[in-house]
């Protein structure tokens, strides 16, 4: 009896070793299969790069609302509380977004197991950063725009499938996956812009713009920025600052100069008629077109949105970018 007995005791003993295994790794691991990532981004092309890698396997919460300035963004108080949840917070950086980042850094003091990812400042050392008239150097922050150049899009979404497996290897095989299809996507894309802007002619390669960007889209498309209206403070530029542009737009000769929805217009309209120039007022950095939901609501879809209304009133055609499906590559 004593032998059966003690014999019981052991068994025991070794299944009851194994639970308190099992349950300390899944605590350790933070991410047991029941408990999805949850995962808050900042702006709307960063919440759609991370989409399409985390797809239907992480919570994703985006906290800029469509339609709002991420440069003047701030946050609400149920802003914070979805910072304090989160297991992740993934941003621009280059002080792109200065009160997310400070609330993350706070819930992060207080738990140390949430993370910060900032991909630009992980895409570019701060040597390549670029400064100019509306991000001036001696402001401190540079300008920010890293998005919409298709190569730094891509690290992106390289840097965001890193962090998803490092923090949740069980489904590391689906955000390797999905990053293999989004890759080709975006490589259809970055393929498709060079071609297009090639239809340019050369002397019309070259942006002015309200909302300064496009600083590191024109290096790698072959085009130039030759000047951007909106000053540093995102305040009105001076009857100067006006002047100048104008003589500028009459030297430079180009056809067409870009405002966008959430800056106003007054200021570029009349630059363009005193320039005797076109006005394209839909170029968009962090705006997706459509609603969510449609196959065009993306940062692809925005890419190529942006193309259209930029590279056919420069003179050019968007040809190599018709058979691009801006769709997401992810299930959810
Ligand atoms: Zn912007």
């Amino acid at each position: 009896m004593t032998t059966l007995r003690n014999y019981l005791f052991s068994v025991m003993g070794i299944v009851v070793f194994f639970i308190s295994l099992t349950t300390s790794y899944a605590q350790e691991n933070n991410t047991p299969e029941t408990d999805m990532l949850d995962v808050v981004t900042s702006v709307a092309p960063i919440t759609n790069i991370v989409q399409n890698i985390g797809g239907e396997k992480i919570n994703l919460i985006g906290l800029v609302p469509e339609g709002v300035n991420s440069h003047t963004f701030e946050l609400v108080p149920s802003d914070a509380i979805k910072i304090n949840k989160a297991d992740l917070i993934i941003i621009d950086g280059l002080n792109l977004e200065a009160d997310v980042e400070k609330t993350a850094n706070n819930a992060i003091d207080k738990n140390p197991k949430i993370q910060l990812l900032k991909l630009g400042d992980n895409t570019i050392p701060e040597d390549q950063w670029i400064f100019d008239f509306s991000f001036p150097k001696e402001k401190g922050d540079p300008n920010p725009h890293l998005w919409l150049n298709v190569e730094y899009a891509m690290k992106f979404a390289n840097l965001t499938r890193d962090k998803l497996i490092e923090m949740d290897p069980s489904n590391s095989e689906y955000y390797t996956e999905n990053s293999k299809k989004y890759n080709n996507l975006l490589k259809q894309l970055d393929d498709g812009i060079k071609k297009s802007v090639m239809t340019i002619p050369a002397e019309n390669r070259k942006l002015l713009t309200y909302h300064d960007s496009w600083a590191y889209f024109v290096p790698r498309y072959g085009m130039k920025v030759i000047g951007a209206i909106q000053p540093s403070d995102f305040g009105e530029p001076s009857a100067k600052d006006i002047a100048n542009l104008i003589d500028q737009v009459r030297a430079e000769k180009v056809p067409a100069i870009f405002a966008s929805e959430v800056f106003p217009t007054d200021i570029v309209d009349q630059i363009a008629k005193e320039g005797n120039i076109t006005i394209v007022e839909t170029l968009s950095d962090d705006d997706l077109p459509g609603n969510p939901g449609d196959n065009k609501y993306s940062y692809v879809g925005m890419m190529l949105e942006n193309m259209k209304n930029m590279i056919i009133p420069l003179g050019g055609n968007i040809d190599a970018l018709k058979t691009i499906n801006p769709r997401n590559v992810s299930t959810a």
